[in-house]
């Protein structure tokens, strides 16, 4: 700093702008003040002083407004510009400090001290280090801004003088006036580098979340009009290709319209209407334009305020029921109540009832008549061979094909939102991988839940609380245990011949006469005929095959009068076989006579029950145990439960002691159309095998039916309603059956008691006792002591209750 001047010199304010020593620009000059001092330079040796006003907006600067640093350049061109511009060129030479302003008018006239860049600088190592710094975070901040040219970061390799770089670089930097000045402001060259690399350091970090930030809106613009100029396009191809949109317009308008008439609500309604923008969005004939219009389809024609009117007028539901219906009174009771409960309450809440029982039985056909009594739209959804949870609610609409589930189609069918759906065969569903129907059937029939029932496909929440739902199942067992919770479960067991004859003559019979367009003169059916269908042309619980078998004879009938043969028929149970051919079942009747080795015992079967003969033969052998006629694992058991109760008690009823070693013993169960399995033969074996043991025969007109314990206890069973139906059609008087299931007899049509002769037993002394044609003891007592026989029998089962005891202790 020795060789510091003072300076008399013309100052020019600059606006907005530093000026550094080496620094070439130009810029313009409007304010007379500025162009009086420019003149006065470029009289005297074109030297100006340039310093930056404090605020650019000033147009009459005081001395006080003005940065006291400046730079003495030099002016190396003038230009006049139209209007009293002039536009100059000026070189930085060296910096300076104003040290007393001398004149204010014309122009400013300042005494400057000059601070040049000191002249052969020597760099230490750490000055070295941060010019090497600035220059690579310059080079950096240069490549980051875009706004400084690749010239000047060539250039700065040339200089060596740091002094000198610095100003170069400051001169660069695209920064605010206040930095800029600051740096200007510093004599010291290593100071200034100082800053310079604070100041490039904090100039870089902010360029990169700008261009970061950048970046992102870039993206953002370009994907958007991207498409915006793909859709002009597309447009602009249509129309070329004479496709037009307009059709497309009308379209997406009529589906505002029908949209805006379902009454939605709000949100759903908006979601759905930006549904209909796609679409019309979309090339008319593009795959994904006709998924779309399926869609808005199905919502359309949802019923989504739509209901019938509720009719809960009980006696006219009573009379509706009564009229299409024989019997089932435990149903339209049922029903009955619901409505009373339902006009109390208003609501549907409470369990969901469950028709059990066998095909045929008129389950499907009573829902439909609860649904006309009710005056709701009745709907029948099958659930027989569902797996996948899919089909109860739907597919979501990503896959390929997708449709909503049966629920949301059977309400589409309804066309009202308060239908009666029926689930037909609830008991047939099963869960795999795909999902497991049972869990998204309990949502729906949630009556928390249903409220906003979300089909996968609709995608939009549909009330279905309003529906009435009724499910059948042909066994309840088979129903998946969250669902039988849910719901109340009536059983229709199955018809005797009696109520059969009544829903023949007062339904069936009229339906199918009216079906085949005959007049009720034309055709008649005698009692006895139609009892000879019933038991030779059908076997089943229900009356489906019944009804069947009369709708062939109707239609054998009406072509005999068509045909002019006849102009009445009378079906008897003589002609029958002319128009059915010839009988189908024959029932297993009851034995002609008591025989040895033969018991008759009852079965269950899905049409109803049947009897079941039991067969023991003993041959020499050695005590081989088989089993024939397609027994389950569980009556197999029961033989050799019999067999070693048959053991136990053998010398007390006057069996050979170790008969087990001597005989082999084959039972077989002969008709294989019956499923033959269960324990509740157990009673019947041993019956059978003690008849074939003791050479007694078994009474031909007794059935049975029970469990057997090890220790001759005889223990309930079920479906004995149907059992004891099929005895009586077998023409069996006395039917034996569990003490415990005593309960059940209520169940069995009056008029079939009152014929039969229900032994109920506990024991298999009793059992042996009604069965067999005489109760068996040893030998010895049997000879002449007839009236021994009770407490004998007794004695057995005294004797047997004592074992129990002494093996339990
Ligand atoms: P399910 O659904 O139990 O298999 P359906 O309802 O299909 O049985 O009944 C079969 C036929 O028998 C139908 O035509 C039905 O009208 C008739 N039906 C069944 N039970 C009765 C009844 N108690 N009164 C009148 N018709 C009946």
């Amino acid at each position: 700093m020795a060789q510091d001047k003072i300076l008399t010199i013309p100052l020019l304010p600059l606006r907005g702008i530093v000026v550094f020593p080496h620094m070439i620009l130009h810029f313009d000059v409007g304010r007379t003040k500025s162009i009086k001092a420019l003149e006065e330079a470029m009289v005297k040796d074109q030297k100006i002083f340039l310093s930056a006003q404090k605020d650019p907006a000033l147009d009459d600067p005081g001395p006080e407004d003005i940065y006291p640093v400046g730079t003495i350049s030099k002016v190396k061109q003038l230009l006049r510009l139209p209007g009293d511009t002039i536009r100059v060129l000026v070189e930085g030479l060296e910096r300076a400090k104003i040290v007393e302003y001398t004149s204010n008018e014309p122009y400013y006239e300042v005494k400057v001290r000059e601070h040049p860049n000191p002249k052969h600088l020597v760099k230490d190592s750490e000055t070295e280090a941060l010019i090497r710094q600035v220059v690579s975070y310059f080079e950096k901040y240069a490549k980051l801004s875009n706004r400084v040219s690749p010239d000047i970061t060539f250039t700065l390799t040339t200089i060596d003088d740091y002094a000198r770089l610095s100003d170069v670089i400051a001169a660069n930097l695209v920064i605010k006036l206040e930095d800029r000045q600051s740096i200007l402001n510093e004599f010291s060259p290593k100071k200034r580098m100082e800053k310079l690399l604070k100041i490039l350091v904090n100039e870089i970090e902010i360029l990169e979340v700008e261009k970061n930030i950048n970046k992102k809106v870039r993206q953002q613009i370009d994907k958007s009009q991207r498409e915006y100029y793909l859709r002009e396009q597309l447009k602009a191809i249509q129309n070329e290709l004479g496709e037009g949109n307009q059709q497309q317009d009308e379209e997406a308008e009529e589906y505002r319209e029908k949209i805006k008439q379902l009454g939605l609500p709000q949100d759903i309604e908006s979601k759905v209407l930006k549904e209909v923008d796609r679409l019309s969005k979309m090339h008319p004939s593009s795959a994904e334009s006709a998924v779309v219009r399926t869609y808005l389809d199905w919502i359309v024609e949802l019923p989504w305020n739509t209901k019938t009117e509720e009719n809960l007028n009980l006696s006219d539901a009573e009379r509706i029921l009564d009229e299409d219906h024989y019997g089932l009174t435990k149903v339209k009771e049922r029903i009955i109540e619901y409505l009373a409960i339902r006009k109390l309450r208003n609501s549907l809440q409470g369990p969901i009832i469950c028709l059990a029982g066998p095909p045929g039985v008129g389950k499907t056909s009573i829902v439909r008549s609860i649904a006309k009594a009710l005056n709701r739209k009745y709907v029948r959804v099958s659930l027989g061979g569902v797996r996948d949870e899919a089909e109860i609610r739907g597919h979501r609409r990503t896959y390929v094909g997708a449709m909503p589930g049966r629920i949301i189609k059977a309400i589409r069918q309804a066309g009202s939102k308060n239908p009666l759906i029926l689930l037909d065969e609830i008991d047939k569903m099963s869960g795999d991988f795909r999902g497991d129907p049972a869990a998204a059937l309990l949502e729906v029939l949630d009556a928390e839940q249903n409220k906003e029932f979300l089909d996968h496909y609709i995608d939009l929440p549909f009330d279905l609380s309003d529906v009435m739902f009724i499910t059948t199942a042909n066994y309840k067992d088979a129903i998946p245990r969250p669902l039988l919770d849910r719901m109340e479960v009536i059983d229709i067991s199955g018809y005797v011949e009696e109520e059969k004859v009544e829903i023949a003559k007062r339904h069936l019979i009229p339906k199918q006469i009216e079906k085949h367009g005959l007049k009720p003169s034309e055709i008649k059916f005698d009692e006895s005929a139609i009892r000879d269908i019933i038991n030779y042309y059908t076997r089943e619980a229900g009356v489906r095959n019944l009804e069947r078998q009369i709708a062939t004879v109707c239609r054998k009938v009406a072509r005999l009068i068509v045909s002019g043969q006849k102009k009445s028929v009378r079906v008897t149970s003589k002609n029958l076989d002319k128009f059915l051919g010839r009988r189908l079942y024959l029932f297993d009747k009851a034995n002609d006579k008591d025989e040895v080795g033969i018991a008759r015992g009852l079965a269950w079967t899905p049409v109803g029950g049947d009897t079941l003969s039991i067969e023991v033969n003993l041959m020499p052998g050695d005590g081989a145990l088989e089993l024939t006629g397609q027994l389950g694992d569980v009556m197999k058991e029961s033989a050799r439960i019999a067999r070693s109760y048959v053991r136990s008690i053998a010398e007390m009823i006057g069996i050979e002691k170790d008969f087990h070693k001597k005989y082999d013993m084959h039972i077989h169960v002969p008709e294989g159309a019956v499923p033959k399995d269960g324990p509740s033969a157990g009673i019947t074996l041993a019956t059978a095998m003690i008849s074939a043991l003791t050479n007694i025969p078994v009474k031909r007109n007794v059935a049975m039916t029970g469990e057997i314990t090890l220790r001759g206890k005889v223990l309930a069973i079920g479906g004995l309603k149907e059992k004891v139906l099929a005895a009586h059609r077998a023409g069996i008087d006395t039917v034996l059956f569990p003490k415990d299931n005593e309960k059940d007899v209520e169940e069995i049509p009056e008029n079939v008691v009152k014929k039969l002769n229900l032994i109920p037993v506990s024991s298999m002394d009793e059992v042996m006792k009604n069965a067999l044609v005489r109760f068996p003891v040893p030998e010895n007592r049997n000879k002449g002591e007839e009236e021994n026989k009770t407490e004998t029998h007794i004695d057995i089962q005294k004797a047997k209750d004592e074992a129990a005891v002494t093996v339990e202790h």
